[in-house]
């Protein structure tokens, strides 16, 4: 079975920007699949970041992954790539291999959930990590502000629910 991970062009653009910087980051791509022929296309909807970390390391925000297991836990229909970058001070070896420490904790997230999906983007490229045949295609949507739009409004709405109205904002350093 074939996935394919549909994004729009200016998530794709983020993701890539998010790479430049000097800390890694993470967080989730929100998608709807699609069954096709073949397998499934996950259009992707929205990008959610969940942490910022150091040139070497990045851990989710526990609160931030509340707020997006909430979200997934009232729209069953949804499921998630999950990405972190490699960014150039993680060192240039690494802009091509997951770290050992990714591939352990994707195996541990497949056998909880077979669909599961790992994204890697250093500032050369984009690497998948799931069963089957996983590929990616950025697509050019006119709606894709409007959808995303909508899922931010509501991730905030979840967020409030929680009492998280002033969660520390994730930055990250850019490149000069
Ligand atoms: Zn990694």
């Amino acid at each position: 079975m074939s996935r394919k991970i549909v994004i729009p062009w200016k998530i794709n653009e983020r993701l890539e920007r998010l790479a430049q910087l000097q800390q890694e980051t993470n967080g989730a791509l929100l998608y709807v699949p699609e069954k096709r022929p073949f397998g499934f296309n996950y259009n992707v909807r929205a990008l959610y970041m969940t942490g910022v970390g150091t040139a070497h390391n990045v851990q989710a925000d526990p609160r931030r992954m509340e707020i997006v297991n909430i979200f997934f836990e009232k729209h069953p229909g949804y499921g998630f790539v999950k990405w972190h970058t490699h960014c150039r001070e993680t060192g240039e070896q690494w802009y091509e291999k997951f770290s050992q420490g990714d591939i352990n904790s994707y195996k541990w997230q497949l056998r909880q959930d077979r669909r599961f999906v790992g994204m890697m983007i250093s500032p050369t490229r984009k690497q998948l990590y799931g069963y089957g045949d996983l590929g990616f295609a950025t697509i050019r949507s006119p709606t894709s502000d409007l959808l995303e739009d909508r899922i931010s409004d509501e991730l905030r709405h979840i967020a409030e629910q929680l009492g998280y109205v002033n969660l520390p904002p994730l930055l990250a350093t850019e490149r000069r």
